[in-house]
């Protein structure tokens, strides 16, 4: 409910208290607006992309840390991106947990291989992740590439998650 400034301050006098007013909804808009403060001061936002499917919701991440060598930067709190062409904000559940994913003691943070009949995994670099990766596509694509006619052209071979 609106109420003007002055009729704001009589209620006031009269007895309840200006927090307890606007919980109410018996506020004036401009009161509200110049006690709100933005939610996320002084953090760091940075864009990125929802990484659990392939609609790629945009997020936007926030940070504490400005920079300064003695601030380690940590990612607190990620909302929809409302300039997203894909999203417009929005997230579905997974996307709006990624920041316990991010946390989460149980992320994967570097690539690994195990080798075949092998039941260990080991660390390897990007570098060589990215390397093998490509590598083994490349084969793949130039043994099974099919050119049916002028318009299906098909690797079947190869999938991804
Ligand atoms: S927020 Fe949900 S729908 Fe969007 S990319 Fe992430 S998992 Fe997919």
């Amino acid at each position: 409910m609106q109420i003007n400034r002055r009729g704001f301050f009589k209620v006031c006098a009269g007895g309840m208290t200006g927090t307890t007013l606007a919980a109410l909804g018996f506020a004036p808009t401009e009161a509200m607006a110049s006690v709100r403060q933005y939610k996320l001061p002084r953090a760091k936002e940075t864009r990125n992309n929802c990484t659990y499917c392939s609609v790629g919701c945009g997020v936007l991440m926030y940070s504490l840390g400005d920079g300064a060598k003695n601030a380690k930067p940590a990612i607190y709190h990620i909302e929809g991106d409302p300039d997203h062409p894909v999203s417009r904000g929005s997230l579905c559940p997974k996307g709006a947990g990624l920041v316990d994913d991010i946390h989460s003691e149980g992320r994967l943070k570097h690539p690994e291989y195990r080798a075949p009949g092998s039941d260990k995994w080991q660390r390897i670099s990007w570098d060589d992740a990215i390397d093998r990766i490509a590598r083994l596509m490349k084969a793949d694509r130039d043994a099974d590439f099919e050119r049916v006619n002028a318009v299906v052209n098909r690797w079947l071979t190869t999938g991804m998650l």
